[in-house]
């Protein structure tokens, strides 16, 4: 059965904060500080809809910390954000950022609204709305929004122009993920699947997973699913399933990866033109031998977790694994490769993009990709390394490496 509460991310995430922050050796004061995010911007956001009517939304924007430098991190469009949710996701941003050494602690923004139902028009007045209500604390040296669940490059252009409106010049830099005539990196749509794909190669050879045959199931066929399935199909591996959000489809021979993404709609759904389609949670404890959530959060949990049949499973989705599943894979011995350092090849672009915009000077596909091969490289074996000597799990690794940095600067700036 498909877990539907929303379990408790902000709750999970503070915990393993706390847990990495000790084990660090710092001491309480750094949890004080570091277990809530310095400020949360609560607005309302007047929209006037299509129909005539005025319909007011509730955003929010989350800054972690910004001892290391200005915060950074989506924003996103969904009927089910929360307060707590955005502030969990700031902190896991200053993670992803730490783990790759950015310049940058963790910001997350988001709107309650469903952005499927809502016509061109109403999203660009939203979009326009959200950026008036947060400009005080956002801005190229301060806090800098990219795209996230259900935002794209579009509404980035929107709000870089609001922006540049309200500022009187403009700032490309204010925002990242927007399209390559305003400014937008090459590279950054694909980044985040090219991201999974090198730290998944790094993972497939710690454990001797040879790619050219090895049997993968992706969960999810949206950006970051379809181009991974491409990446990884070029790669020599088979990709034996895939789903989107009516369903599933699994062969154990592999499947023709390019005549699905020729056929997938552009929500990236595909499998309602299969009848022997399978549910999500099926798909799931299907035998492969590498597992990617590329979907959304609480999909594995304590009720699938020993089910599951991969060796390696590598979190392209944010928060796909329960902390209690992620226990019980543990201790079966199946390597997880989490999130905050899976999926930090969107923001390791984003970087990329505000570099070049900050520069005026633009970078070829091939500087892109070889900078960020490396950055993930070099985190994935600062993680692993970590949680071999420590004798920690990989996402507490990955937090120890993640937090380091920034306690540190934390310590240097006497905050605590
Ligand atoms: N929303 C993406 C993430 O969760 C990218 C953030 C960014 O590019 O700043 O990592």
């Amino acid at each position: 059965m498909l877990v539907k509460e929303k379990l408790d991310v902000l709750g999970g995430t503070r915990q393993v904060i706390g847990d990495a922050l000790a084990r660090l050796g710092y001491d309480e004061s750094y949890y004080e500080l570091l277990k809530e995010p310095l400020r949360l911007l609560t607005v309302r956001i007047p929209v006037k809809m299509d129909d005539g009517k005025v319909k007011v939304f509730t955003g929010y924007r989350a800054q972690h910390n910004d001892a290391v430098g200005p915060t950074k991190g989506g924003v996103r469009f969904h009927p089910d954000v929360t307060a707590d949710e955005v502030k969990a996701l700031s902190m896991w941003m200053s993670i992803k950022c730490g783990i790759t050494n950015l310049p940058y602690g963790g910001g997350k923004g988001g709107i309650r609204c469903d952005p499927r139902t809502m016509s061109f028009g109403e999203l660009e007045r939203l979009s326009r709305g959200y950026v008036r209500a947060i400009s005080q604390v956002v801005g190229p040296t301060k806090d800098i929004p990219a795209p996230d669940v259900f935002t794209n490059s579009q509404i980035m252009a929107w709000m870089m122009d609001e922006y540049s409106r309200i500022r009187e010049f403009d700032s490309p830099g204010f925002i990242t993920g927007k399209p390559l005539v305003l400014g937008g990196s090459i590279g950054r749509e694909s980044s985040t699947a090219r991201g999974v794909t090198i730290v998944l190669k790094e993972a497939a050879g710690v454990l001797g997973i040879p790619l050219a045959n090895a049997r993968i199931i992706i969960q999810g066929f949206g950006n970051a699913g379809s181009y991974l399935a491409k990446f990884l199909h070029d790669a020599g591996a088979a990709i034996v399933g895939i789903s989107d959000a009516v369903g599933a489809l699994y062969d154990p021979n592999g499947l023709d990866v390019d005549s699905l993404l020729d056929r997938r709609d552009s929500f990236g759904t595909i499998t309602n033109l299969f009848p022997n389609r399978i549910t999500n949670q099926e798909l799931l404890v299907q035998d492969c031998d590498i597992l990617i959530p590329a979907a959304i959060e609480n999909q594995i949990t304590e009720e699938n977790a020993h089910l599951i049949k991969a060796k390696l499973l590598v979190e392209a989705a944010n928060g796909p694994t329960t902390p209690g599943a992620t226990d019980i894979l543990t201790q079966r011995g199946v390597m997880i490769v989490p999130d905050v350092l899976a999926s930090a090849g969107g923001v390791v672009v984003s970087y990329f993009e505000w570099v070049q915009n900050n520069q005026g000077y633009y970078w070829t596909e091939d500087e892109v990709n070889d900078r960020l091969t490396k950055i993930l490289v070099d985190a994935f074996r600062s993680v692993h390394d970590a949680s071999v000597a420590k004798k920690a799990d990989m996402r507490l690794s990955a937090y120890m490496v993640g937090l380091k940095r920034m306690a540190e600067a934390v310590r240097w700036r006497g905050w605590v």
